[in-house]
Order: structure tokens, then C-alpha cells, then sequence
């Protein structure tokens, strides 16, 4: 027997081709999570899908969940948001990919969060918009950790709580997930790339900021820079994966 059909908004993350007219469209919802679907005749139906299932496309979709497995039948989309600008700029396309697969990796089917769906349009709308491209993705990512309860302890040194150890860098330990002084690391973390306590405290500024306000922060090109390391290696040490995105932002 046929589940009744459903709708809900959807941000698609990622879509493949699938024999000679069907995509595999994967998207985030905010009461689902994570969703997989394909949409027959997708490559041939002008009306139903043309330029709809598209990667970073905001979304109203109908769809027919599966009896069996998790993939379900797209029946329908309506376009609310295509956020153009994202398709026709290499350097923005790379960050909303980045932004893409990182949802992809850390979200699960039959789990949503209104918030991290909301996060993600706020970060698209931004990088559509053409605003500083790296600052919104950094932001993102240490809102995102809140959300996915990992926020890393970046307000001074996670062991001895110091928060300026004689001026001395901190390094970043992803298996304590916090800062470390310069007294306090040993040799592995010691190998990591140093965090200015400049960089320390913006990053936390950004945790600590309420969502409106959080573009007002100001990143340096060595700021930038170190909190992009950072949250490269907290991100592929806690996925135990390499995101592929980051291959073509560095
Ligand atoms: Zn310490």
C-alpha cells in the first residue's frame, strides 16, 4: 500500500543523474532532516522540475515517502528561492558547496532542526548576496557546532583556564575540542597550527553573539586564515572524513 504523499521545504544538497531521465535529489528539511528522493522523468518534464532540483535551490517539494526504504518518490517542486548568484560565481559556488556538504556529512534522516535549516538559507542568502565570502562561512561553521552540540571551548585554555598565557598563541586540541595554552599542550597538539588569542576571541565573540549581530564582526586575512585551519580539522577530526569542498576554498 501507498504512504499518503507529503510536503515540506527543502534546501537540496546535492543531485546526481539516474539512468535516462531520473535524478536523485538530496535535500535538508526542517522537521526531517536529511532526505533522499528521486524524481522520475526529471531530465524530460519541463513543467514539473525544470531548473528546480538544482544544488543550494530553497524548495517546496510533494512527495510520496517509500514503503520500504528511505528514498522516497518527488512528485512535485516549487522554486522559493534559487539563490542565482550562487551558480554564476566560481568562488561563491565553492563556499555553498562547502556549506552543502557539511549538512550532508553531520545531518541523519528522521532528524531535523529548524535551526540548522534556518542557519543554512541565512548563510546562502549572505553568500548569494556577495558579502564576505570566507567570514560567512566561518560563521556559519561555529553556529552550525552549536546547534550539533560541539561547540569547540575557544574562551581561553581548555585544561588550565588561562586566557593569556604571557601573549603566547594557543594551539587547538580536537580531541579535547577547546584551546590549549601554550603551558599546558603536549607534543601532538604542539604540531598544530598556532590561534592568536586575537583569533580566539573573535571565534568566541561569534558563539556568544545573537544571530543579527554576528556580520558586525571584523576577520583579519591571518585571522581568516587561522580560523579556517581550525575549523577544517575540528570538522574532518570529528567526521573522520576529508570534506572535499575545502579541496577547491584552499
Ligand atoms: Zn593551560
Amino acid at each position: 500500500m501507498t504512504r499518503p504523499p507529503e510536503r515540506s521545504q527543502a534546501i537540496v544538497l546535492k543531485v546526481s543523474e539516474h539512468g535516462e531521465s531520473d535524478k536523485i535529489v538530496t535535500c535538508y528539511c526542517p522537521t526531517i532532516g536529511k532526505l533522499t528522493g528521486i524524481a522520475k522523468g526529471a531530465k524530460r518534464s519541463k513543467k514539473r522540475f525544470v531548473n528546480k532540483l538544482e544544488i543550494f535551490s530553497l524548495l517546496e517539494i510533494h512527495f510520496t515517502p517509500g514503503d520500504r526504504s528511505t528514498l522516497v518518490r518527488i512528485d512535485q517542486a516549487d522554486l522559493l528561492s534559487a539563490f542565482p548568484n550562487l551558480r554564476s560565481h566560481y568562488h561563491r559556488y565553492n563556499n555553498a558547496s562547502l556549506l552543502c556538504e557539511l549538512i550532508l556529512h553531520w545531518t541523519t534522516e528522521n532528524d531535523g532542526d529548524e535551526n540548522i535549516f534556518r542557519l543554512l538559507i541565512w548563510a546562502l542568502q549572505w553568500l548569494n548576496q556577495g558579502e564576505p565570502l570566507t567570514r560567512t562561512v566561518i560563521l556559519f561553521q561555529i553556529k552550525l557546532f552549536d546547534l550539533l552540540g560541539y561547540r569547540p571551548h575557544l574562551a581561553g585554555c581548555i585544561n588550565c583556564n588561562c586566557h593569556d598565557h604571557h601573549g603566547a598563541p594557543y594551539r587547538f586540541s580536537t580531541s579535547r575540542g577547546g584551546l590549549v595554552c601554550r603551558r599546558c599542550h603536549q607534543e601532538t597538539v604542539a604540531a598544530h597550527s598556532p590561534i592568536s588569542l586575537n583569533t580566539a576571541k573573535l571565534l568566541h565573540k561569534a558563539q556568544t553573539m545573537p544571530h543579527n549581530k554576528i556580520s558586525r564582526l571584523q576577520f583579519s586575512p591571518s585571522s581568516t586564515r587561522e580560523a579556517m585551519a581550525l575549523l577544517k580539522r575540528y570538522n574532518s577530526d570529528l567526521l573522520q572524513r576529508e570534506i572535499i569542498s575545502w579541496r577547491a576554498l584552499s
